[in-house]
């Protein structure tokens, strides 16, 4: 009884949309995500990744709205999302060599959605670095 409660309250809520085995990622967001990176820099940018996941596959996209850090240390977008939109986790740059998360970005990745991106120099494809909302390294699929 407790579970069926549990369950309904889940899909209620729609966390459901959350579950997932997989990731999937456009192709178009992946180019996107490297234009952007190479636009702003020396800049940081911060978009929100939009997606849906269905039959435990989570679908990315699009990317959504688009912010500036004030400065290179920080991923803080000024901007906060409608509930009511798709986001699934966000996607950052870091002008440098490391795409690993910092203390800021784990905090920021455990409140934003279910999964991260990070994209370090020099801003192609294999820069891009994927994370669960803990940070740990995640693998993602690329489809056309
Ligand atoms: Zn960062």
């Amino acid at each position: 009884m407790a579970s069926v409660f549990k369950n309904w309250i889940k899909k209620f809520l729609g966390l459901d949309r959350f579950e997932f085995e997989r990731v999937v990622v456009k192709q178009e967001v992946i180019d996107n995500i490297c234009s952007f990176a190479k636009e702003n820099h020396p800049r940081e940018f911060i978009m929100f990744l939009e997606g849906k996941a269905k039959d435990k596959v989570l679908r990315i996209r699009s990317l959504a709205f688009q912010e500036y850090a004030a400065n290179e240390d920080s991923a803080s977008p000024k901007i906060y999302f409608p509930l009511n939109t798709d986001i699934a986790g966000s996607i950052h740059s870091h002008p440098g060599p490391s795409n690993r998360p910092s203390r800021a970005d784990r905090h920021f990745f455990s409140k934003n959605g279910m999964f991260h991106m990070i994209i370090k120099e020099p801003y192609e494809q294999s820069d891009i670095q994927a994370y669960d909302k803990n940070g740990q390294p995640m693998s993602y699929e690329i489809e056309d």
